[in-house]
């Protein structure tokens, strides 16, 4: 079932959950007899994939597995075996939810300098961007195949097989694959994806055109059997180094960069909101920037304000607050101390919630002072677009919110064994320093993780019950993008489909990127008046949200309408 053609207008939605707020899980336009497992991600494919692992008596991880080695074929441009990932797992039977960290590792041979040109100062991004040293050590199939180790159910072995078959035999190429293989980015002009998107007439795969990719199907026999020591180790992990070690901009990864990658499983980061407990990965995900985004808004009545001007307004002031900090004091807390405690501390938050003015937005915020905090250079990380998010519930409750990337479209642009290879480290400050020498929390290092804006977020009600899993792309926006969703589901009380179909709005600094056209009428204008002059053009349009909320007549789900993904559950 599509669950995106049951919805309530947004008006309607937010009047009637208006009414009826104190009530916890009660979401309006449920069904009847709702599904209770469900699949929400980015390609059709990839939904149905994980729904059979489902209807084979899979977990949600198990699930997770077979979503993602669709998406690796399917949606190259944002995710796949070469790339790195977040994600939240709630277990139904002991309420835990557990983080697991896949990010991508720099080299142990990595500098400050890492992307520094022959003059001594930041290349640009463009540049950065196609070179090996881009790329750090893949951990999504490691995180997943420790996951699906401790929640799975069926057979590693057997979680691959729809992909599998997919890239063997062919699959129907996506609208948004044959766009980004078309467009003007860098690398899709890099040699490896010139020569994997052309078809034999010379010309460009298209919309609706069967693709076969039999390397990625072998890789994927490789990894059904021998797990992520299939890319990790062995000839696909010479490969990779070789591959990285080509010119113009090297990479110092070697055999040992990639053998030695491990995977993370910690407790999540929780921390309560309204009669929820949101829950995401510690750093350096963008998970505690959101909680801080929560925990801002917390201390406001944006819940009166269900998607008008004032909730907005609301919404926009505590996200400037959220990013001015995230942007100065996150990044990986193996090698900088995140002083994410003092950052979500009540009587920090208070601080900062009472810096939104009552009438008008004032000058863009300064990052705070939080306990633990050190001296810490202004942030010049710049992170583009091209990555996804699923959302997972099987019949038992447990619920997987993942969000996997290879950081920009088609991470690098160069191919081994069928798949792409990340461009991951360009999350990285490009800057280590500022003037006086103080280093930024982001700065690169060998074996260090680049800070995400990845925020897999799950949340939980008093009971420890699952409510909602919810998470975006976006590069930088995609804190907003969550902030935005979860206000829409937790606040607003509306529908997964009602709250990803919210205008986005990014406010950041000076900048509110936005959806100009998707407010409600009048809006905009009072928006202005406020002076957050909300402005369209792409930067705000880049999501990709997927969300899944309980309710007690089943599982509701949502898709972004701005790209091409489905909910789905039986
Ligand atoms: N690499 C980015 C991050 O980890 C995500 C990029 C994207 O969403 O397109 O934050």
């Amino acid at each position: 079932m599509n669950v995106s053609k049951r919805l309530l207008p947004l008006g309607l939605a937010a009047a009637v959950a208006a009414s009826v707020a104190a009530v916890p899980l009660l979401v309006h336009g449920a069904p009847e007899k709702g599904p209770t497992a469900m699949v929400a991600a980015a390609e059709p494919d990839a939904v149905e994939a994980g729904l059979k692992v489902l209807k084979a008596g899979g977990s949600a991880v198990d699930a997770a597995v077979a979503v993602q080695a669709v998406l690796g074929l399917e949606e190259p441009q944002s995710s796949g075996l070469g790339g790195g990932s977040f994600m939240t797992f709630y277990d139904a039977k002991t309420h835990k939810v557990t983080a697991y960290n896949g990010r991508e590792k720099a080299p142990a041979g990595a500098t400050p300098e890492l992307f520094y040109g022959p003059d001594g100062k930041p290349m640009p991004k463009g540049q950065a961007i196609v070179g090996g040293r881009s790329a750090g050590v893949p951990g999504a199939i490691a995180m997943l195949y420790l996951a699906q180790s401790q929640h799975g159910k069926l057979p590693w072995s057997s979680l691959f097989n729809d992909a599998e078959h997919l890239a063997a035999d062919g699959f129907h190429v996506p609208a948004r694959m044959a766009a980004s293989a078309a467009s003007n980015a860098p690398q899709a002009k890099q040699p490896d994806a010139i020569a994997y998107f052309t078809k034999p007439d010379g010309t460009k795969v298209q919309t609706g055109d069967v693709m076969k990719n039999p390397a990625y199907a072998d890789t994927l026999r490789k990894i059904a059997a021998q797990g992520p020591k299939a890319i990790l180790e062995g000839p696909i992990a010479a490969e990779i180094v070789a591959k990285l070690h080509q010119g113009p901009y090297p990479s110092a990864m070697t055999l040992q960069d990639l053998a030695s990658y491990k995977p993370k499983a910690t407790e999540a980061v929780c921390r309560p909101y309204r009669e929820y407990t949101v829950c995401t990965p510690p750093a350096p995900s963008g998970g505690p920037a959101v909680l801080e985004g929560l925990g801002i808004l917390q201390r406001t009545d944006i819940d009166k304000h269900p998607n008008d001007a004032q909730g907005w307004y609301l919404f926009s002031q505590a996200s400037r607050l959220m990013y001015a900090d995230r942007d100065r004091y996150y990044g990986d807390p193996d090698f900088v101390d995140v002083p994410m405690e003092g950052l979500l501390a009540p009587d920090y938050l208070d601080k900062r919630a009472k810096l939104i003015l009552a009438d008008k937005a004032g000058p863009p915020p300064a990052p705070g002072n939080p306990k633990g905090a050190g001296v810490r250079a202004p942030d010049r990380t710049q992170e583009p677009g091209g990555t996804t998010h699923l959302v997972i519930v099987d019949k038992d409750g447990n619920a997987v919110s993942m969000t996997t990337t290879v950081e920009s479209i088609f991470g690098d642009g160069k191919m081994v064994g069928g798949f792409f290879l990340n461009n991951q480290l360009t999350d990285f400050s490009f800057q280590p320093k500022d003037q006086d020498g103080a280093p930024a929390a982001n700065a690169p290092a060998g074996g260090k993780r680049p800070r995400s804006s990845m925020a897999p977020a799950i949340v939980l009600d008093k009971q420890g019950r699952f409510v909602a899993g919810a998470g975006s792309p976006g590069g930088p926006s995609i804190i907003a993008f969550n902030l935005k969703v979860l206000v829409g589901l937790l606040d607003w009380k509306l529908p997964p489909q009602e709250a990803v179909a919210l205008p986005n709005l990014i406010a950041f600094d000076t900048l509110y990127a936005s959806e100009p056209a998707k407010f409600p009428p009048g809006v905009v204008a009072a928006l202005a008046a406020k002076g957050v002059a909300v402005r369209g053009g792409g930067f705000g349009e880049g999501s990709g949200e997927q969300a899944i909320k309980a309710t007690p007549n089943g599982l509701l789900g949502g898709a972004d309408p701005r790209r091409e993904g489905v909910a789905r559950g039986y």
